[in-house]
């Protein structure tokens, strides 16, 4: 089984994962900038954790295997901070470097006009630098978090095929399913979704657009979330193609957009799809 995770905090995961993810099947991932659960008292601490995502984090991932691409934002948890707040002036600096593959965890947290304000201005950003947007949807008051952000969205013209609505579950994935965007499905070991429920979603809205991640960070999670899901999905009668389909076509062709996913040949399984470091460019429509 070959996966891309297109969604993980690497940063806050350990060399075992690493070598646990590359055992099952993992050969690349997105790591997108976001909370560190200490507040960031300066705009320091943003050009340190951005530093380490374009350098060491992929340098790490790549001791073990594995492609690391990231997403770079001021993220929806932290929009409303004045000592943070500055970046925004930094970022198209970052979204110009090799290996940032969108503009995001952009989103709501809270809700609140300044994050309204932040959402706004990264989708912006997104449209200026050619880059798709990972769209965070909010812990509490999900459904309404979600229509107001593909309403956000509408307004940006970005245009929705550039954009991934994530931490979806079965209350809010009908509000996306429509509306053009992908669609993103974090699976945890006890919130959010989980595998079996994954599968059954896929059986209802099929697997175009659908992209599965592991989201793991600091919290209790787990990177290996992704092969799980493939598991499942084959145990209740979804074939190879499928899966492959899912766990890394999806991605690839979704961050494929930014023409700058760099993908090695696959060196384990076969079927291998890509000439070796071809820039790959997703179709835009
Ligand atoms: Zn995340």
């Amino acid at each position: 089984m070959r996966i891309f995770d297109p969604h993980i905090h690497m940063s806050s995961r350990t060399t075992d994962d690493y070598e646990r993810m590359h055992a099952a099947g993992v050969r690349a991932l997105v790591e997108p900038a976001f909370w560190l659960g200490q507040p960031r008292t300066s705009v320091g601490s943003f050009v340190d954790y951005f530093d380490g995502l374009v350098g060491w984090e992929p340098f790490r991932a790549g001791q073990f295997g594995i492609r690391h691409f990231c997403t770079m934002a001021l993220n929806p948890k932290e929009a409303g901070d004045p000592r943070c707040r500055p970046v925004l002036e930094l970022l198209p600096r970052y979204l110009e470097k090799d290996g940032v593959v969108a503009v995001g965890e952009v989103g709501y947290d809270s809700m609140t006009p300044e994050e309204d304000e932040v959402f706004a201005h990264q989708l912006a950003l997104a449209v200026d630098h050619d880059l798709p947007a990972l769209v965070h949807t909010p812990h509490r008051d999900k459904a309404a978090g979600t229509r107001r952000s593909l309403d956000v969205v509408r307004e940006s013209g970005i245009p929705p095929e550039r954009v991934v609505i994530d931490h979806l579950n079965e209350v809010t994935v009908g509000l996306v399913a429509g509306s053009g965007c992908w669609m993103g499905f974090s699976i945890y070991p006890d919130t959010k979704m989980d595998e079996d429920r994954m599968v059954a979603i896929l059986r209802e809205h099929g697997t175009e657009r659908m992209l599965v991640n592991s989201a793991a960070d600091w919290g209790r999670s787990d990177p290996l979330k992704t092969r799980r899901t493939g598991e499942a999905m084959l145990a209740g009668g979804f074939t190879e193609a499928d899966v492959d389909q899912v766990l890394w076509h999806n991605p690839v062709a979704f961050y494929g957009q930014s023409g700058r996913l760099v993908l090695d040949e696959e060196p384990v399984d076969s079927g291998a799809l890509f000439a070796g470091n071809s820039v790959l460019r997703g179709g835009r429509s």
